[in-house]
């Protein structure tokens, strides 16, 4: 049996424009892509988003993943981050989100994963959209009406995340299971490029270059020339194959027939 999923990826990070160091973190290689943003004074960030991707490369090699392999993942990466503050990084944390390759009943899905203010973005049929929901406090200025997303771009709280790995939150991340389509590209990216290029920005880069390692590459590079002011991280999945209804692995220009519903609900506590 091969993966459900066959994909292409790439990943691309920079400092920014006003940064010291770059505290995010990224991982790009099947079945798990994934950005990780740290937080805290003294080298902290950077050593919580590393020992995160460090405990999550682990699962590199697997053809797919069940949502409780990923949430063991988690489990012993929040427990080593926490141990880092004995090592004089105290209130390390980090952000997580991202996708990983998973299955139901012999079909490809997509398992998407969040906890903090990273973001993962499905772009199919030329849509953009956003999957993952922000666990910040402006994300509850806008669920409450209080400010519109655009506003929050450049509200002086934006930066306040409600929860993370490590850094005193025990929250834990959401998580969203949904079939994958051949085509699919998501997008995988810290806040230092949500802040800075817009989502139609965004898309016309997606639509328009194809090549995953250059589509990364420009995105970073221009949420930099825009501002740069934070860390930018960039990882770009396509679903070059995907297993679909027939049991078999459909080629991009074989599988207009498929079925094009795309069932999609957030995995509650009843999933857990
Ligand atoms: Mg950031």
């Amino acid at each position: 049996m091969s993966a459900p999923i066959i994909t292409a990826s790439a990943g691309a990070t920079d400092v920014g424009a006003r940064r010291r160091l770059n505290e995010d973190a990224f991982l790009a290689a099947a079945p798990l892509f994934i950005v990780a943003d740290g937080m805290g004074g003294h080298d902290a960030g950077e050593l919580a988003s590393a020992t995160v991707i460090e405990h999550f490369s682990r699962l590199i090699g697997a053809e797919t993943l069940s949502i409780g392999e990923v949430r063991d993942a988690l489990a012993s990466a929040r427990s080593a981050v926490g141990t880092l503050g004995h090592h004089g990084a105290a209130g390390a944390g980090t952000t997580l989100s991202g996708v990983a390759i998973a299955t139901v009943d012999g079909l490809g899905y997509w398992l998407v994963l969040n906890i903090g203010d990273s973001r993962t973005y499905q772009f199919a049929d030329g849509q953009l959209e956003q999957i993952t929901v922000d666990h910040s406090y402006v994300q509850e200025l806008i669920d409450e009406g209080e400010i519109t997303p655009e506003q929050a771009k450049t509200d002086s709280r934006r930066n306040i995340i409600t929860r993370a790995i490590g850094a005193g939150s025990v929250g834990d991340a959401d998580y969203w299971l949904f079939p994958a389509e051949r085509g699919d590209r998501m997008l995988v990216c810290s806040d230092g490029l949500t802040t800075e290029l817009t989502d139609a920005r965004i898309a016309e880069v997606l639509a328009s270059e194809p090549d995953p390692q250059r589509a990364a590459d420009i995105l970073t590079a221009e949420a930099v020339r825009a501002g740069g002011r934070d860390n930018v991280t960039v990882v770009i999945v396509d679903a070059l194959t995907v297993a679909s209804v027939r049991g078999v692995h459909v080629q991009a220009d074989e599988a207009d027939d498929i079925d094009d519903t795309r069932p999609r609900a957030a995995l509650d506590g009843g999933m857990r």
